[in-house]
């Protein structure tokens, strides 16, 4: 008996014994991967003209065993030999899903998901692995799959009864393809496993889950007739019946994405999503096209829940598949779907494309990418009335995926601000809530003309920062952002033209994006300024002082014109600010070639502290003046989020001045 991983075991009995309320589901799960399977054979068969199969006999069998309890799900697709059972069906989620980094799970969560805990939130996890085939052990006490894979003249047979371990064993079966025998638990109080055994039971459950799966599913059904009466018969003698079986094709093929929207409901829309691309959680959103005229195609695309576990891995591929006349062409067609908007997934499908179109010829195809461009647009309108019409549904949206947008901004150098740039969300400081750049605008006074960020690593560090809290004093709004592309993403937007921005002379006008951290807002009047810089002259001795004490860190030392409750706030020179000269030196390969932070240290000569350090700085104490202006470097980076050069110094200093 081979014992299966720990992990998969730890899994397997979260599955079986809490997460699904919904068993019947194990049968599109074993379905899909029958599906799939031949899928992959036909697949094979056109690249490689040593396999010789022909489409039409491709197909999935479902049968069952009332006496026996058993349901079974085979194919005739490309099947699994030993090393395949093994290596599929010892491991649940063996591919590299279990690498928990890229989702932002770590591993320890796994032993927070109990029975009793949040269903939604058991179910996404879940749904981050291959765990399809193990929906069987929701309903079967053991599972036994035979298969023989194509070009091999071995079967093998794996067992298991879902505990802790399985066997492999040599078996027989006639040609390439897989079995997958469940038998079934005994029924209980609560639930009637038996059921699941009946020709009603899977034909009902076919039709629900896997009516668009594009190959025959096919059953043996016994069906009732009423007997041809002999020609001697007495007329008034009651009809007699008799059963008769015959295999039938139960789902319709017909692709779904053919169908018209108002044909379709929303839920068939739902399970043919979670069928098709292996989610285990409705879709946000359905986006249907149909395109006609010189280049005639469907497309069905939809807007996921959530993120898969290996969205933000470099392994991930976008892309819709392509089918041409509902046969599947590629499974993942890059060309079809911009970077930014990789989450999206779904089909298209045209008759004016050959099937036999290649990787090279792809990348050329201007029928391709005409369909693309229009596909790119649905979805940014998708997109826009989603966050018109439906804030709440699109905030949700955001959190998953907002940070695909920023990139795609930011990787784009700003050049796909036009379509990304209103679908942005950034936490407004003023109206403590996600709203859009137009939004920002709109709400802003009449006097203003920039749009204001700050950039750290959480809102509620920023709301509390000195600057920040300074602007919205001032009256501006200012947008916090906390995600680590949000600054880049700002600095390659530049500027935003709000969509109505046409001035009386018809010209528009952009508003300049400002980092109120990194910048000179220009908020200050032209007396302040002169004040400042007097207070600045009169106190020239101290602030070289305290430049010196700083020396390396700071590049000079000023009054502030801001009004904060802070005693000294930290600013920078030109285009590097404090927390992207952080992010930068983070950067894995980061060396002294990364631009540092031109920093200014702005004194608030308001505060208490600087009567302190005048105090100090006058009776000649050039120790003193060191220790504060070391103390209030260090602060002021903590303030911000931002690590400090030596928290034993800094705390040293700290534990002197208390004694
Ligand atoms: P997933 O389908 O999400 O990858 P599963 O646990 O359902 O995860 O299946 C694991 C793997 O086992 C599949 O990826 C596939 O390689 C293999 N497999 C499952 N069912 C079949 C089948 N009927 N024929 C061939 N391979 C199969």
């Amino acid at each position: 008996m081979r014992k299966f991983k720990t992990e998969s075991k730890k899994l397997l009995d979260l599955m079986i014994n809490s997460i699904y309320t919904n068993r019947e589901i194990f049968l599109r799960e074993l379905i899909s991967n029958a599906s799939d399977a031949v899928d992959k054979l036909y697949f094979r068969s056109l690249v490689d003209e040593t396999v010789k199969i022909n489409r039409a006999d491709l197909r999935i069998t479902v049968s069952f065993d009332a006496e026996a309890r058993t349901v079974t799900v085979s194919d005739n697709g490309i099947g699994m030999s030993k090393d395949d059972l093994d290596k599929n069906l010892g491991t649940i989620a063996h591919s590299d899903s279990l690498e928990f980094k890229q989702s932002g799970l770590d591993a320890p969560g796994l032993d927070d998901v109990s029975a009793d805990g949040d269903i939604a939130a058991d179910v996404d996890i879940i749904g981050q692995f291959g765990v399809g085939f193990y929906s069987a052990f929701m309903v079967g006490k053991d599972v036994r799959v035979v298969s023989r894979a194509y070009g091999s003249d071995e079967a093998w047979a794996w067992e298991s009864d879902g505990v802790d371990g399985y066997t492999i064993k040599e078996a027989e079966r006639a040609s390439h393809g897989t079995d997958v025998i469940v038998h079934l638990k005994d029924d209980t109080d609560d639930e009637s496993y038996g059921t699941f055994a009946t020709q009603h039971g899977l034909t009902d459950l076919i039709k629900k889950y896997s009516n668009y799966v594009r190959y025959p599913i096919q059953m043996e059904v016994t069906k009732s007739r009423m007997k041809e009466r002999p020609a001697d018969a007495d007329a008034d003698a009651a009809p007699e019946f008799e059963n008769y079986t015959e295999v039938e094709t139960i789902n319709s093929m017909v692709p779904i994405w053919k169908r018209k929207r108002q044909d379709v409901s929303d839920e068939e829309y739902n399970e043919f999503y979670k069928t098709d691309f292996h989610d285990f959680e409705d879709p946000l959103r359905t986006i249907s096209l149909h395109a006609e005229g010189t280049l005639t195609y469907d497309a069905l695309m939809y807007i996921p829940a959530h993120a898969p576990f290996d969205m933000w891995s470099k392994d991930y591929k976008r892309g819709l598949a392509l089918y041409s006349s509902g046969v599947l062409i590629m499974d993942k067609c890059e060309e079809l779907i911009p970077d930014h908007f990789n989450f999206i997934r779904g089909v298209v499908d045209s008759a004016d494309l050959t099937l036999n179109i290649s990787r090279e010829t792809l990348q050329q195809n201007s029928q391709l990418r005409a369909i693309a461009r229009r596909l790119e647009k649905k979805i940014k309108s998708e997109l826009a009335t989603m966050c018109a019409d439906d804030r709440e549904a699109y905030v949700t949206f955001f959190k998953e995926f907002g940070r695909t947008l920023k990139y795609g901004i930011y990787s784009s150098y700003g050049m796909t601000k036009d379509t990304l740039a209103d679908l942005l969300l950034f936490y407004s400081a003023r109206q403590q809530k996600m709203i859009t750049l137009d939004e920002y605008i709109a709400d802003a006074p009449g006097d203003a003309d920039a749009i204001y960020f700050a950039a750290g690593d959480s809102v509620e560090r920023l709301a509390n920062m000195p600057i920040v809290t300074t602007v919205l004093a001032k009256g501006y709004d200012v947008l916090l952002c906390d995600e680590n592309v949000d600054e880049f993403c700002m600095m390659a937007l530049a500027d935003y033209t709000p969509k109505d921005s046409t001035e009386p002379d018809g010209s528009t006008k952009a508003w300049p994006i400002k980092n109120v951290g990194a910048e000179d807002l220009g908020l200050t009047t032209e007396e302040e300024k002169k004040k400042a810089e007097e207070v600045t002259e009169e106190n020239s001795g101290l602030f070289d002082a305290m430049c010196d004490a700083l020396a390396g860190k700071v590049k000079k030392v000023v009054v502030s014109t801001r009004v904060t409750d802070a005693p000294v706030m930290l600013t920078t020179e030109g285009a590097v600010s404090l927390q992207m000269a952080h992010l930068l030196k983070e950067q894995p390969g980061a060396d002294e070639s990364v631009p540092e932070a031109q920093i200014v240290m702005e004194v608030n000569v308001e505060h208490p502290v600087f009567d302190v350090l005048k105090q100090a700085h006058a009776a000649g104490d050039a120790g003193k003046v060191k220790d504060y202006a070391m103390i209030l470097f260090d602060q002021a980076l903590l303030v911000e989020g931002l690590p400090i050069a030596d928290p034993l110094e800094f705390a040293q200093r700290v534990s002197a001045l208390m004694r």
